[in-house]
């Protein structure tokens, strides 16, 4: 998940937060309960609330990809529409500079809404198989 970048997770069990790795908020995605680094209780994130806003960032990641193209090309067609004669120097200038804006709110806006804390619930000792994936996880990871 490349969207994935500034969410923290905080651990119901030792009250810290930390800042959660990819095979973490994948084990999320895919509902598995993973253990604290800290106090290595399982934790899940139970609040359906938050498990859906963090499904949702999918598509936020795609917000920035899809502004630079929306960006650009009106870039190119104020250019244009000014090269054909239909629009005036400073009517170009004008739509570029409100362009470029609408631009970097949107994208800051992404940021913001993709920057969460997932409040992780703990849940009963992990069973034995969980933590050999855990294990796995970490080692692949490394
Ligand atoms: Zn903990």
């Amino acid at each position: 998940m490349a969207a994935a970048i500034g969410i923290k997770g905080h651990c119901a069990q030792c009250d810290m937060t930390f800042e959660l790795k990819p095979w973490q908020l994948n084990a999320i995605a895919i509902e598995v309960p993973f253990d604290c680094a800290y106090c290595h209780s399982g934790l899940k994130l139970c609040c359906h609330k938050q498990l859906r806003q963090f499904r949702a960032l999918d598509q936020w990641a795609l917000v920035r990809p899809s502004m630079i193209m929306l960006t650009c090309a009106t870039l190119l067609m104020a250019l244009f529409a000014e090269w054909l004669g239909l629009l005036s120097v400073s009517g170009q200038f004008y739509i570029s500079l409100v362009t470029v804006s609408i631009h970097f709110l949107v994208v800051r806006y992404a940021r913001y809404r993709q920057r969460m804390t997932l409040n992780l619930q703990v849940v009963s000792p992990l069973p034995v198989e969980q933590l050999a994936r855990i294990a796995c996880a970490r080692l692949t990871q490394q």
